[in-house]
């Protein structure tokens, strides 16, 4: 059965998406796929294959039951757990062989003592705070403490090092901000043992900051086909979401639509009721600025989005029947709708946009959706 509410992902577009990261950068340069959050929304395991197919030789999580849950799926690609290690996870990290977290030397001993309980190595990155302000160490008395423990573990090894931008994406003042980032993290790496894999790109980095590469990229955003920084070309959209018109009616002028009658029909209109709310994952902020593609034709958002439910006035589109398509985000006929547009309406970014969809909404992929309209 398909879901009469469904966001719908495109696994060859994540592939080809890779393939073109993949070839901006050196050969030489490794390339991790960032599919933490569910994959940005739109599978773990499935965008993972599909990176994997395209050329990434490394996957990213955000934490340890994200990584066991690719483990579980059969993916053996390296794993890396971007978040710290914490006391709870930590034997789990080494169980499922992931490589996780440091940044302070008790870190590095949770990873040790859960290692020698199972007789296991396990591989560590270290994580410096260049400017980001969130995990990470900020001294060089820490990285220097952090080596010391190193040296008593004899079942942890240091196998990378990395930092995150936090304004890689920003206007002229951010690409400083940048630059500056990248200094500290090279003064600090300095003493580190050669040979292990440094990396500090994000998706807006890869693009505009080729030089700083170094030995491994991190692809988020740009893997889901959403370019980091205008001018980043040949991406393609991996998601699609569209929902069901269960309704459809005459109203007369006059007439009051959704909670808080904040809409009054100016003269006859004739509305669509579609099986999409803010419990669906829809901003519920985005209504008032917002529209929906039936037939190929833009259908305004009138009145609150509500829990369940959105109401949208198809006055010129002809013969809407309940069961049609409303496309939410995706194409129809000559019009689409972009990640980034829900955004602008809603007052957040497209990341949230994508990541946002709720337990009710299936998911299903390009094939599946292709079978149905045969
Ligand atoms: C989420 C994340 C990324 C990916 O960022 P994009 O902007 O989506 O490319 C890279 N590195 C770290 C540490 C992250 O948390």
């Amino acid at each position: 059965m398909i879901p009469r509410n469904r966001r719908i992902i495109d696994p060859a577009a994540i592939e080809s998406n890779m393939r073109l990261i993949r070839s901006s950068v050196p050969a030489t340069v490794r390339v991790l796929a960032v599919v933490k959050a569910d994959g940005y929304g739109h599978g773990a395991v499935e965008t993972a294959h599909a990176a994997i197919a395209g050329g990434a030789d490394m996957l990213a999580v955000a934490a340890v039951s994200e990584g066991i849950q690719l483990r579980e799926a059969g993916i053996t690609a390296p794993v890396l757990v971007l978040g710290a290690v914490t006391a709870c996870d930590a034997a789990n990290g080494v169980k499922y062989d992931l490589i996780q977290t440091v940044c302070s030397d008790e870190m590095v001993l949770l990873c040790e003592k859960a290692a020698a309980e199972q007789q296991k190595q396990t591989e560590v990155h270290l994580k410096v705070d260049t400017g980001m302000g969130r995990i990470g160490i900020r001294s060089e008395a820490e990285r220097d403490g952090i080596l010391q423990a190193l040296k008593s573990c004899s079942h942890v090894r240091l196998t990378g090092v990395f930092t995150h931008f936090s304004d890689a994406d920003g206007e002229e003042e951010g690409m400083l901000y940048t630059r500056e980032q990248y200094e500290r993290f090279l003064k600090m790496i300095e003493p580190l043992p050669k040979g292990i894999i440094r990396h500090c790109c994000n998706s807006a980095a890869i693009h505009r900051f080729p030089e700083m590469a170094l030995d491994m990229v991190r692809a988020g955003i740009s893997l889901y086909g959403y370019p980091p920084v205008p001018g980043t070309h040949g991406l393609l959209p991996c998601m699609s979401w569209k929902a069901t018109i269960s309704y459809v009616k005459e109203l007369e002028a006059d007439a009051y639509v959704s909670y808080g009658r904040t809409y009054r029909s100016p003269h006859p209109i004739r509305t669509a009721t579609i099986t999409c709310g803010y419990a669906d994952g829809y901003h519920r902020a985005g209504g008032e600025k917002g529209y929906v593609l039936i037939h190929g034709k833009k259908a305004k958002i009138i009145g609150r989005i509500c829990m369940d439910q959105m109401i949208a006035d198809i006055s010129g589109i002809e013969n809407v029947q309940p069961g049609d398509e409303a496309v939410l985000l995706g194409t129809s006929g000559n019009e689409s709708i972009t990640a980034e547009d829900l955004a602008a309406w809603a007052g957040t970014i497209s990341y949230e946009i994508l990541c946002s969809s709720s337990g009710r909404v299936g998911r299903i992929y390009k094939e599946a959706e292709q079978e149905r309209r045969k």
